[in-house]
Order: structure tokens, then C-alpha cells, then sequence
């Protein structure tokens, strides 16, 4: 690990103050230390924000307000966010380890870098971490990367699931920066690789998340997060799927579907939610809506099965959701 110094900082004006072009925020750490041990992060100085007081979680007519302190474990364990949004709980739940979810930091989280091993191994090219350098992914191992939102550039997967559950959720975050704080949709918030794969968000130089809103939705009672992986514990997902459906005399009303370890960003399905809404929950009605989100999948040499996966994951939670069999 290369030197750096350390400074902490127990408000954010002061931790905006501490920020310079070569610092890094730290939280929970569980991204950046690793990322530093590995030689893919080098920061030449470390702002603990830690003490800042932006660990509450509150809700009111607005709707959900989780800080941007707060830890995975307490905001799983919340009994509002049990309750109002299971899609959310179930997602940190489906995180991680215990250890890291009682570390980590939603902010922290959303934040997390990819897990692409050729991201993490400095030895080998990678246009994420050396722009220019090449992605030895696109004709290498490939089994884990993305099928949506790709370019020749980086096929990386998004690995956050709570990003996942609150895009599906139209989460926002707040932003703050020495200018003043902005609010930033969730789904706008990540940036496809594109050609500059390097650049994987709004966040500004600087800029903190201090918070995260959750808009008041009466119906995400009726929520669930499902991932497919190939352990059960503390690994990433190979697809998974936040599914939030509104259920009226029979018929579904309304349905926000999002999925997970499938896209370079957390992806949104709104061909799908429109092939749901109007029709009765069905295993046939279902995998029919399903099969919308290969619209654009570009599949890389070993990653093609995650098409099908995908579908059936969508199809298992709504069905496991809706009781259908
Ligand atoms: Fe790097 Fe992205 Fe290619 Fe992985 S997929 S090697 S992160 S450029």
C-alpha cells in the first residue's frame, strides 16, 4: 500500500474543506482498503467522515430518509424499511457478509467499485482503472460481466443490489458539495462506460452523498429483491431482480422492475413494467414480460446464459412475490 496521510473530520463542511484532487472519502472502508492493499486505489490522503452525523434513518411524508453514514445491517434491521420497502431490506440482506454489512455505509455502498478481477489485478490492462490500456475482458473471462449497457470499452457489472432495489424505488440522493448540495435521481446518477469507462457517476471532485430519499410508496409494501449467484453467501450477484407490484381487483395496476449483476449500471425495465401492468399475475403473463428485458443484451464469449437467467429471475420473484406458481 502506497503512503498517504489522514485526517478526520467531524462535519461535512470540514470534510469538504479536507478534500483535495487527490483524497478519498473514508466510511466503512470495506472498498477502499481493499482497493488500496490491491495498489488499485493510491489516495495521498484519507478523510474519515465517520464522525459526520449523517447516520439517521427517518421517514415521513416524503418518504424514506436514509444517511448516507448509516450502515447496511441497521438500515436491513430498520422496522420502517422492513416494513414500507421489503425490496430494500431484502437487497442489503442479500449483500455482503454480516461483518461487512455491519461496516459498510449506504453511501459507501452505492459507491463500491466493480468487481471485474482485471479491474482489481494492477499487472493487466483495464480502461476503467488505466484509461486507454485496453479491456482484456472483452475476448478473456467474461462469465461474470454484463449483457446490458456495454461497449467495447468495459462490459463490468454494477455489483451494488441496494442500488438495484432503490432505482426500481426511484430513490434520489443528495449531493454535497462546497458549491452547496444537489439532488441527483439514482438512475441517472451512474454513467454507462461508454468510451470512458473511467467515469462511472455524477459525483463531482469533492462531492459527498449525504443522503438518500426513498419517495413515499404505499404500494412497496408489496416488494421483493431475489439474486442469483453461485453460493448463498457473500457473493455477487449473477442476476437478480427488484420487483415492486401494485395489485388491484386481480389485475396488476402497476410494477417497477430493476435487475442487478446483468448491466454496467443498475438497469431499469420499463418494457417490462408496461408488459405487466393491465394483465393478471401469471406464470405465463410473466415470463411473456420477461423476455422483454433481452431487448439490447450483448452477450460476451462466456456470459450468454445470463439472457435466460435474467428472465427467470424476474419471472421467480414476481412469482414468489404474487404466489403464483
Ligand atoms: Fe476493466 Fe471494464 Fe474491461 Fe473489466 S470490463 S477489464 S473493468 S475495462
Amino acid at each position: 500500500m502506497d503512503g498517504f496521510t489522514y485526517a478526520g473530520a467531524t462535519t461535512v463542511n470540514q470534510a469538504l474543506g479536507l478534500a483535495t484532487a487527490g483524497s478519498a472519502y473514508l466510511a466503512g472502508g470495506t472498498t477502499l482498503v481493499d482497493l488500496m492493499k490491491l495498489g488499485v486505489l493510491s489516495p495521498d490522503q484519507v478523510v474519515d467522515v465517520n464522525r459526520l452525523p449523517l447516520g439517521q434513518i427517518t421517514a415521513d411524508a416524503a418518504g424514506l430518509h436514509v444517511g448516507a453514514l448509516a450502515r447496511m445491517a441497521e438500515t436491513a434491521a430498520e422496522p420502517i424499511v422492513a416494513k414500507a420497502y421489503p425490496v430494500l431490506a431484502q437487497a442489503l440482506l442479500a449483500s455482503a457478509s454480516p461483518q461487512i454489512r455491519n461496516m459498510a455505509s449506504i453511501g459507501g455502498n452505492l459507491l463500491q467499485r466493480t468487481r471485474c478481477d482485471y479491474f482489481r489485478d494492477v499487472r493487466v490492462p483495464c480502461n476503467k482503472r488505466t484509461p486507454g490500456s485496453g479491456c482484456p475482458a472483452q475476448t478473456g473471462a467474461n462469465r461474470g460481466h454484463a449483457i446490458l449497457g456495454t461497449s467495447s470499452s468495459c462490459a463490468a457489472t454494477h455489483p451494488s443490489d441496494l442500488a438495484v432495489a432503490l432505482v426500481a424505488l426511484d430513490a434520489s440522493l443528495t449531493l454535497q458539495g462546497s458549491a452547496g448540495a444537489r439532488q441527483v435521481a439514482l438512475a441517472d446518477f451512474y454513467l454507462p462506460p461508454g468510451s470512458t469507462p473511467q467515469n462511472e457517476n455524477q459525483l463531482r471532485p469533492g462531492e459527498l452523498i449525504t443522503g438518500v430519499l426513498v419517495p413515499s410508496l404505499p404500494w412497496a409494501t408489496n416488494s421483493a429483491y431475489v439474486k442469483v449467484r453461485d453460493r448463498q453467501s457473500y457473493e455477487f450477484a449473477l442476476a437478480s431482480a427488484a420487483v415492486v407490484v401494485q395489485v388491484a381487483n386481480g389485475v396488476i395496476a402497476d410494477a417497477r422492475i430493476a435487475v442487478g449483476g446483468v448491466g454496467t449500471v443498475p438497469w431499469r425495465l420499463p418494457a417490462v413494467e408496461a408488459a405487466l401492468r393491465g394483465g393478471k399475475p401469471s406464470a405465463a403473463a410473466f415470463t411473456a414480460a420477461a423476455a422483454k428485458a433481452a431487448a439490447g443484451a450483448k452477450p460476451l464469449g462466456d456470459n450468454g446464459f445470463k439472457i435466460v437467467l435474467m428472465q427467470r429471475t424476474i419471472v421467480r420473484a414476481l412469482s414468489e412475490l404474487l404466489g403464483v406458481q
